[in-house]
């Protein structure tokens, strides 16, 4: 069993990336790939712990796209942490990150919900603040009862709070993971839109601008939506990928490697993708 999709307190998440790595040993993975959003920052950390575990460590992170008039997040799947160009990039991605936030603070002052950038920082380890943190920030000052009801009220995508950042093109940050000798990848392509989505053209549309693969097998995905996401990367020709999107604390129903219960991606999805990283195509 193997989980190709977690994050650790270099972005959004609770634990560290020695943490991680030791939970996965105890979570008896085969393999664990830490993805912490717009930042590489925890995979040193992360991957020296290899000595101490059995597990095998990947390095990767989370982008996020747009992509019709939507948020699309893709995993860049055994990434060169090394890479300095693509350190680069993820660098002026964590500058338009720091911008929104900004923009964020102000917007939320003028919606009545006065908190600073200061609040947010106090409740991150990491100077790469996420909405978890803003979450955290408001519900601390007393302006929503708990964390979760800050995306529901305030920040959550489609709420009056929100400030979306510049975000990328889907081809990219293809380009650019492949460029740093990665695999990119829809992450949990059920979560972009709702149940009705018909994801059979998008999909094929995404895969012309250089995504390779997609998450088929997910943390939160019931088994039907499973199904057909495995049986759609089949008939397009990408590669399934699977991890549970553990974020310790902040997303409690989820467990390393098992999800929210029924997760159980199969080791042989790693032999695939490292096929793909070897030989697959460049667009
Ligand atoms: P950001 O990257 O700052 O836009 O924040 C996005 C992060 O906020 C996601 O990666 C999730 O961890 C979290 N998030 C987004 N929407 C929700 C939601 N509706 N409920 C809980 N957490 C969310
Ligand atoms: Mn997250
Ligand atoms: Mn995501
Ligand atoms: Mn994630």
């Amino acid at each position: 069993m193997i989980d190709l999709h977690c994050h650790s307190l270099h972005s959004d998440g609770t634990d560290t990336p020695e943490g991680l790595a030791l939970l996965g040993d105890e979570a008896q993975l085969t393999a664990l790939c830490l993805t912490d959003h717009d930042t590489l920052g925890g995979v040193g950390a992360f991957l020296a712990m290899q000595p101490r575990v059995k597990v095998r460590l990947l390095a990767g992170t989370e982008l996020s796209c747009h992509f019709l008039g939507r948020s699309l997040h893709v995993l860049g799947l055994l990434v060169d942490p090394a890479d300095a160009r693509f350190q680069a990039r993820l660098e002026e991605l964590r500058g338009r990150r720091e911008d929104r936030n900004r923009r964020m603070v102000a917007r939320l002052a003028e919606l009545g919900f006065p908190i600073t950038l200061e609040d947010v920082q106090a409740h991150a380890n990491t100077p790469l603040l996420s909405r978890v943190h803003f979450a955290l920030a408001l519900a601390a000052r007393g302006f929503v009862r708990r964390p979760p009801d800050a995306f529901v009220k305030l920040i959550g995508d489609d709420c009056p709070g929100f400030v979306p950042r510049q975000e990328l093109s889907p081809s990219e940050a293809a380009r650019w993971i492949r460029e740093a000798g990665g695999v990119p990848v829809v992450a949990h392509p059920g979560r972009f839109a709702g149940g009705t989505f018909r994801w059979e053209d998008a999909m094929a549309e995404l895969q012309r601008q250089g995504l390779e693969g997609l998450e088929g097998y997910y943390g939160e995905f019931r088994a039907a939506e499973q199904k057909y996401f495995v049986a759609l990367a089949s008939r397009l020709g990408m590669v399934v990928t699977g991890g549970s999107d553990y974020h310790g604390a902040h997303k409690p129903g989820l467990r390393l490697g098992r999800g929210s219960g029924g997760l159980k991606v199969p080791d042989e999805l790693l032999e695939r993708l490292e096929t793909q990283q070897r030989f697959g195509s460049y667009h």
